[in-house]
């Protein structure tokens, strides 16, 4: 059954574990551990946790410490669990009131449980339903659409309409399985037969592919920076975290094939004989697909069983993510891995030097994965005609439920962003745009003035936005400026991990001025140059500047918050 999976040898295969284990550590099987204890019960984490920790011989504060940090593992799990999308394009739908129907339906209040204890309500920032919200999960069953407290009281028929997928290019790469319907694992075999890992990589620098997570750091000199060393990891970043982008959910539920292929193509030309693929929790239909389709390419051969053969086929295990956005970032990504906290860690040291359990790590996300077989294929020069001299390639674009026809749209980079919105998309279903969200929670916003810009992270910052993942959230004239800029700041309060001050302090104090509406002058000046100048990671750097672009975006709406 979907999100479900039977328990083959890989279902335990968290490579954190395998790692932990050869590294005599622990740790590397807390995550799973807890994420067994806290299924099925309402009780806090200091009931549970501490046992758990002591079980796998570590201290108490070992185990509470990612069971209160991680909103999976701190928030009350009863027999029936209906997680609630309170993410951005969710939030564009109705305002957020959804959430409130759906307390009122099920006499559950967010993050609580009713008052048998029968069923327990969360509050998640992205489902990836975002071309259909607003949207939940009951248990691992997705329901989408502004009825959505009825479907989850029974009144009328669920709903969850698949993504709706779009190729612009007329030689799709991200979409060539899906679409085109072209094999994975040929270029895999082929590579093992005839190319060296040098060969794969001279490719990759070719082609100059990008890191599609957000960063765009180029991938070639990312896995030079690793260098082949022994004991190299690869991971798979599938913790999509930004709201109002499914371009990782989409690859991994409908071509996990190419996902896979992806990842040992990278392993192959870094050395790397271990992958692991991180998928978030909140996509449980991507993690049982992903699951499968190692399960056959283990059985057909293509990946390894174990890593204690003379092999070059890497052994490939699957993580599960436990509910937080900034452990999408390489290094609390890590750290979950580990079995901490998922916090922001200082660079240097780099992962790719020290990363995983201290071995040279290279984090590539699932997106910039899949592209590799069609670049290993046709070659990276052909790759590189896609695109702009600065930027080359193709980017799945996701728009949101707000426009005519919503879905993910494979574009080449530099595609006008007005093509984009107004011929792809078709523009707004109803009412008048007011503003648009790119690139995340990090991205920031454009009016409809701002459209005649390619699709570069170039053009994007030079107007305050960035590329981000390429989610596109429309806002319409109905939204209320004011309740925007506080969900902006809501979502930064409740997602920053707490290691560095000038974030931690810094998003409660904006959510507070947010709340409060009263128009902020110096006192947020000053916040603002705070978190972006002494912030430990991009989040707390970026959330000023996504703010000071809504400011932008509305005017003297919300004067006061464009410092
Ligand atoms: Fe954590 Fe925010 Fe600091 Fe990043 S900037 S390390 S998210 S507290």
């Amino acid at each position: 059954m979907e999100g479900q999976h039977s328990q083959g040898p890989h279902e335990h295969g968290d490579a954190a574990r395998a790692l932990a284990a050869r590294h005599g550590n622990p740790a590397g099987l807390l995550p799973a551990a807890l994420s067994r204890a806290r299924a099925g019960t309402t009780a806090e984490p200091g009931q549970w946790a501490p046992q758990v920790a002591h079980t796998l011989g570590m201290p108490a504060a070992a185990g509470l410490g990612p069971a209160t940090y991680f909103a999976d593992l701190a928030t009350p799990h009863a027999k029936r669990h209906v997680r609630v999308c309170t993410a951005t394009a969710c939030f564009a739908t109705q305002g957020g009131r959804h959430l409130a129907q759906i307390e009122r339906e099920l006499g559950v209040p967010a993050d609580g449980t009713d008052h048998k204890g029968e069923t327990s309500l969360q509050t998640v920032r992205c489902l990836g339903y975002c071309y259909a919200g607003p949207a939940a999960l009951d248990g691992t069953l997705p329901r989408t659409g502004t009825d959505l407290a009825d479907q989850l009281a029974g009144r009328t028929p669920p709903r969850a309409p698949d993504i709706p997928v779009t190729d612009t290019t007329g030689d799709p790469v991200l979409l060539s399985g899906i679409l085109a319907g072209r094999p994975a694992w040929d270029t895999w075999q082929h590579t093992l037969a005839h190319l060296r890992p040098e060969d794969v990589r001279r490719e990759i620098a070719v082609s100059g592919l990008r890191g599609r997570g957000g960063a765009g750091f180029p991938v070639a000199a990312k896995w030079a920076a690793a260098g082949a060393r022994p004991g190299t990891v690869l991971v798979a970043n599938g913790d999509e975290g930004d709201p109002g982008s499914y371009a990782d959910k989409l690859l991994m539920e409908q071509d996990p094939d190419r996902v896979l292929e992806g990842l040992a193509l990278a392993c192959y030309a870094c050395g790397a004989r271990r992958g692991i693929v991180l998928v978030r929790s909140e996509y449980p239909r991507a993690l049982a697909r992903l699951h499968q389709a190692l399960a056959h390419a283990v059985a057909d051969g293509h990946l390894a069983d174990t890593d204690d053969t003379g092999d070059p086929k890497p052994v490939v295990e699957i993580a599960q993510g436990a509910g937080s956005y900034v452990a999408g970032e390489e290094t609390a990504l890590i750290a979950r891995l580990e079995g901490a906290r998922g916090c922001a860690r200082p660079r240097p040291p780099y992962p790719t030097d020290r990363g995983l359990w201290g071995t040279p790590t290279v984090v590539n996300n699932v997106e910039t994965l899949a592209s590799v077989p069609w670049i290993i294929h046709h070659g990276g020069d052909r790759y590189a005609r896609y695109g702009t001299s600065q930027e080359s390639g193709t980017k799945l674009v996701c728009l949101s439920e707000r426009f005519v026809r919503p879905g993910a749209f494979e574009v080449a980079l530099g595609t006008p962003l007005r093509r984009i919105v107004t011929e792809l998309a078709g523009g707004l279903k109803s009412g008048n745009l007011a503003v648009l969200q790119i690139g995340g929670p990090l991205g920031g916003f454009l009016t409809g003035d701002d459209l005649d810009i390619p699709l570069t992270s170039q053009a994007l910052a030079a107007r305050g936005a960035a590329l981000g993942h390429a989610g596109i959230v429309a806002f319409d004239t109905d939204t209320d400026p004011a309740e925007l800029l506080r969900h902006i700041w809501e979502f930064a309060a409740q997602e920053s991990c707490g290691a560095c001050s000038p974030c931690r302090i810094g998003t409660r104090q904006g959510l507070e001025l947010a709340t409060t509406g009263t128009t902020p002058r110096q006192p947020y000046e000053r916040l603002a140059r705070l978190m972006s100048e002494a912030s430990l990671c991009a989040f707390g750097r970026r959330v000023p500047a996504a703010v000071r672009s809504l400011a932008r975006a509305y005017g003297k709406e919300l004067a006061g918050w464009d410092r």
